[in-house]
């Protein structure tokens, strides 16, 4: 039996791959390339193929018995997905029910899959109501997951992540995107000189420091949560939906000095306007995922997190 990792090549699904196969799993990735990174698979079986394509889903299912799915292959840039909504439901959307019209075929019942708190909206709405496409593909492909439970018997785990960051603590992975958009790699290139200085987009929001304010949750822990969700539908645990957060928020400004103590470097800090789409605080509770998961971050900690990245972002090998 093997776990297929749908997008094992990108930053989170490769840090599960690597928990799996510490805990004695057999692992599939299957996995385009089109964002993922091939040094990124350093365990387990590699297929490059598309979810677009299901013939390519199938002769993965028909190689190995599959027993239960991640699915972490999506597009997810916010801003692209605004501009180019088709591209992002297709992907998004269509291909997931791709995949899990090859997992019925094969009675591979089990999925746990990458969704995000961009499906919410503005935080203080406890109402799912996304404010992009992104967010808005997400939040179809967990009410497919409800309908499917219902007429098929697919068991699911929805984890709805705040921001995802940090790396591989033993500094094997980590975090790499093409285009990077992300604050933390962007902050860490410019203490490293690679960028002239790090933009803050706003600093006029209601916020402590007027600077957006996120919840940084480790890709460490993000794994281990998607662990417990795998053991917990293994022993027959019911469909459900959680969110992974610290339940702390740091904000942008705070982001900056972290990276500064952590590193001993310094760089231009340009206070710049507004990045469309932007809510002001997203920060999310994981009480939900303690109770029924037994899942508690190890690596809370924003310096902690950055200190992880850092050590990777130094050696990066791709
Ligand atoms: N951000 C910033 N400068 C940058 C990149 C990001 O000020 O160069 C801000 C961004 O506006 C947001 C926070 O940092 O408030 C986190 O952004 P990121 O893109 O890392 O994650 P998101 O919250 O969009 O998922």
């Amino acid at each position: 039996m093997a776990i297929l990792i749908c997008g094992g090549a990108g930053y989170i699904g490769s840090h599960i791959n690597k928990l799996l196969h510490q805990k004695g799993y057999e692992t599939v990735v299957l996995d385009n390339l089109v964002y993922g990174h091939r040094e990124a698979v350093k365990w387990g079986e590699f297929v490059k193929g598309e979810l677009a394509d299901e013939s390519e889903i199938e002769a993965v299912f028909q190689t190995y018995k599959i027993e239960a799915v991640f699915h972490f292959a999506a597009y997810a840039y916010v801003g692209e997905s605004v501009g180019e909504p088709e591209k992002y439901y297709y992907n998004n959307v269509v291909n997931t029910l791709n995949l899990l019209k090859v997992m019925r075929k094969y009675g591979c019942d089990k999925i746990i899959f990458s969704s995000t708190c961009a499906t919410y909206g503005e935080p203080e709405e406890q109402r799912q109501n996304p404010i992009n496409p992104y967010g808005a593909t997400k939040l179809m492909v967990e009410r497919i997951f409800k309908d499917y439970a219902k007429a098929y018997g697919l068991r699911y785990v929805a984890l709805r992540y705040f921001n995802a960051a940090g790396a591989d603590p033993e500094g094997e992975i980590g975090e790499s995107h093409m285009p990077e958009t992300h604050l933390i790699p962007l902050v860490l290139d410019a203490a490293a000189g690679k960028r002239a200085d790090i933009k803050v987009f706003g600093t006029d929001y209601d916020t402590p420091d007027g600077s957006c304010v996120r919840d940084y949750i480790h890709v460490a822990d993000l794994a281990e949560a998607h662990f417990l969700s795998l053991q917990y539908l293994e022993q027959g645990g019911d469909s459900d939906f959680f969110n992974l957060g610290n339940e702390r928020g740091t904000s942008v400004l705070e982001v900056i000095e972290a990276v500064k103590a952590v590193t001993g470097k310094e760089f231009s800090v340009i206070c710049t306007d507004r990045r469309p789409g932007d809510p002001a605080i997203l920060v999310g509770s994981s009480k939900k995922a303690e109770r029924i998961l037994g899942w508690k971050a190890k690596y809370a900690e924003i310096e902690t997190i950055v200190a992880h990245a850092w050590n990777w972002r130094k050696h990066a090998q791709f």
